[in-house]
């Protein structure tokens, strides 16, 4: 499956999730990284999937979309790694441009500095980029980003897209407590992101079961300074997401096991708000059993509370749960 969802989501709405990239497949290896540490480092870009592949996904997903009478409002790459590894990611944005849809791309910003990165970014319409830290030795506690990779060149290749770039340039900034959340180091992002100037300058905490038990969230206290430091600094909006999820941000259609798997996809669910979406529907949890059984989902507990997450192990280099 490298077409997912549409997956409610906060910033983009109905959002169609493209999974270009086989499951972790990155240049970074971030502590707070939700599917876990990186088995297959890259930084040379190169084919995955053929592109008219994609295409023909994406359209099968709007005919269906139709058929129930639903809409989407973005194509969001936000893959099992980073999307910009995709050669071909440039001419699957102008494909996927045909059906009349905005694309956004969720990227770690780590292959900016190469231009064909920057010019198949440019054709999207929503970009995001990572910026945890400026710092070099944060950034690589952090990010743990692949040896070849420079803190600097990364850093001005974000600035120079931020030049160019006609569209929507937000930024994301995950904060983890006692390694970028102090004072020095929210200004130093700061600054950062007033060369960038970005739409928006998103926080972000790490809430769901990460790579490395050590990636806390900051407190209340950090997370507050965060966000008035950088709009004082900067004078972008700036919003912190938490990641409480409640049940009314998502939703289930008939098809409960398909929908919980497309919301697997991206990030993993509490057990709670399952609960509350599966009494909705008057479903029993045998559904969620037998996603267990079938081995296409696992179950992880974090900060006291039971998750779902796709089982990203039992999949084929096709992105197909075998
Ligand atoms: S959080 Fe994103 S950038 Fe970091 S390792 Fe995971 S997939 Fe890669």
């Amino acid at each position: 499956m490298i077409v997912y969802g549409p997956v409610p989501s906060r910033r983009l709405g109905q959002s169609i999730g493209i999974n270009n990239i086989p499951p972790k497949t990155c240049s970074y290896s971030c502590i707070y990284c939700q599917l876990g540490r990186t088995d297959k480092m890259l930084t040379v870009r190169r084919e995955f999937y053929k592109p008219e592949d994609i295409y023909y996904e994406a359209q099968g997903k709007l005919k269906q979309l139709e058929a129930d009478n639903k809409h989407a409002d973005y194509f969001s790459f936000v893959p099992d790694g980073e999307p910009t590894l995709d050669k071909n990611l440039g001419s699957e944005i102008s494909m996927l441009k045909s059906f009349d849809i905005q694309i956004a791309v969720i990227s770690n910003a780590s292959l900016i500095w190469m231009d064909t990165v920057k010019e198949d970014l440019m054709k999207a319409d929503w970009v995001s980029v990572s910026i945890d830290a400026v710092n070099d030795d944060i950034g690589r506690k952090i990010n743990r980003p692949h040896r070849s990779l420079q803190h600097e060149a990364i850093l001005n290749g974000i600035i120079e897209f931020s030049k160019a770039f006609k569209g929507t340039l937000v930024t994301e900034t995950m904060l983890v407590d006692a390694i970028n959340d102090n004072s020095a180091c929210i200004e130093e992002i700061a600054e950062q992101l007033a060369l960038i100037n970005p739409s928006k300058a998103y926080i972000l905490v790490p809430t769901r079961p990460p790579a490395e038990n050590t990636a806390k969230r900051p407190s209340k206290d950090s997370l507050v300074n965060a966000v008035r430091t950088i709009r004082s600094i900067t004078g972008v909006d700036t919003e912190c997401i938490t990641g409480d999820e409640k049940e009314e941000d998502f939703f289930f259609t008939d098809d409960i096991a398909s929908d919980l798997l497309s919301i697997a996809s991206v990030h993993p669910i509490r057990e709670d708000i399952v609960d509350e979406l599966l009494k909705k529907k008057i479903a029993d949890k045998t559904i969620i059993t037998e996603l267990l059984e079938q081995g296409k989902i696992i179950e992880f507990w974090y900060e006291g509370k039971k998750f779902y997450k796709k089982n990203i192990r039992t999949e084929n280099t096709n992105g197909d749960i075998s």
